[in-house]
């Protein structure tokens, strides 16, 4: 099948103007102007009015469900892949969470091969909260270059009284481990870490980095916005050439607590003049939230929404972050930090993932995954899931 898509304003995501993005089979085969292609195997598709922008990437969902912390009732939901869909994001990273005894390895991969055969692009992280990491074969080296769909490590929890308290050296070791098998293999082999509450948040990383031949790099820290104080410490883990994520899911406990919405924290990066291609959002979507008192006593829980990756995207625009700008952080730069190169951009050759927006209001309108239309105005167009809703 050849689709045109034409008189779309088109971000790839920087802004290139108003062109026609061509896609046969599961690729973009061009975009211009002037294509000179038509005839009866090429749907068009007018798309005035709209923005068409790369397939949202969510480096962080907890796809299997997390959660527990509260018993076995407070365990989260399973992700159906109708949520993924409406939010635009065509490709997502499943990793496990606190629970890595009932939570599994086995069970996150299986997951992320439906959500492929659903039509999404669905990657994994081998290990856990805790160290020694889980893992399938003897340790994450061997888990990376051996089953495809692991690209990297976590995440792996510092900082948190839910960790297992890693030391400097074990953490060296696993990232060590996760940097030779993601070169083996040819992936990031990059070690997602969780960043909880506690006050010294990034700093073993920077340790590592400082006293090892570790790159600072090799880590992909999440949660920065859990304060403004671990989001300033992330801001100077930027200026060191570190990479930092932001959790777009809050509660408005949260919030209270001193979480800083992620639209917020892109706006201070960016009035700060912050290095922007080493920040991401992800949605942190289906972990639970757990609300723990000064004492770390458990009081409540919420659970995380993958949409909230689309809505803190657009309350960045409305707070006056570029659109460019606010796009590269669920798109270009989760890609290129996660070493896949045909995700997260539009150019020709790249797979064809994109969304169309409403250009009025940035509504989501309709959304393709690898060549094939998902969703369209409302509607999930292509669910092949027995149990998915309609
Ligand atoms: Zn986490």
């Amino acid at each position: 099948m050849i689709i045109r898509i034409n008189n779309a304003e088109v971000y790839q995501p920087t802004a290139a103007g108003q062109q026609d993005v061509l896609v046969a089979g599961a690729l973009v085969a061009a975009i211009g102007n002037d294509l000179g292609i038509a005839g009866d195997l090429v749907a068009q598709v007018d798309a005035t009015g709209c923005l068409v922008v790369p397939g949202f990437v969510d480096s962080l969902a907890h796809i299997i469900g997390g959660g527990g912390e509260g018993g076995f009732r407070t365990r989260t939901s399973e992700m159906n892949v109708a949520d993924p869909i409406r939010a635009g994001v065509t490709t997502l990273v499943g990793v496990l969470g606190t629970d890595a005894v009932t939570r599994t390895l086995t069970n996150l991969l299986a997951k992320a091969r439906a959500f492929d055969e659903e039509g999404l692009t669905c990657y994994c992280h081998t290990g856990s909260y805790q160290i020694p990491a889980r893992t399938l074969f003897n340790d994450v080296m061997e888990d990376l270059v051996l089953v495809d769909k692991f690209i990297g490590v976590g995440e792996v929890a510092i900082a948190d009284h839910r960790s297992s308290q890693p030391t400097l050296d074990e953490l060296k070791k696993l990232a060590a481990q996760a940097r030779v098998g993601g070169m083996l293999a040819g992936k990031s082999g990059i070690v997602s870490v969780h960043v909880g509450s506690a006050p010294q948040g990034v700093e073993q990383l920077m340790q590592v980095a400082a006293q090892s031949d570790l790159p600072i790099t090799q880590f992909y820290p999440t949660h920065i916005n859990r304060n403004q104080r671990l989001l300033t410490q992330g801001f100077e883990y930027v200026a060191k050439g570190g990479y930092i994520d932001f959790t777009t899911s809050t509660t408005p406990h949260d919030l209270a607590g001193g979480e800083i919405k992620c639209s917020e924290a892109l706006a201070q990066a960016v009035a700060l003049g912050v290095n922007i291609a080493n920040i991401t959002f992800s949605s942190d979507a289906n972990a639970s939230l757990p609300m723990f008192d000064e004492h770390n006593n458990f009081i409540g829980l919420g659970e995380g929404r993958i949409a909230s990756l689309y809505e803190e995207f657009v309350d960045s625009v409305k707070l006056g972050v570029p659109l460019a700008t606010a796009l590269s952080v669920i798109t270009s730069n989760p890609a290129r930090i996660l070493k896949l190169p045909s995700k997260g951009k539009i150019s020709a050759g790249g797979d064809a993932d994109l969304v169309l927006l409403d250009a009025k209001d940035l509504t989501i309108r309709a959304v393709m995954a690898r060549g094939v239309w998902l969703y369209s105005d409302g509607t999930l167009t292509d669910i092949k899931a027995r149990f998915a809703p309609a």
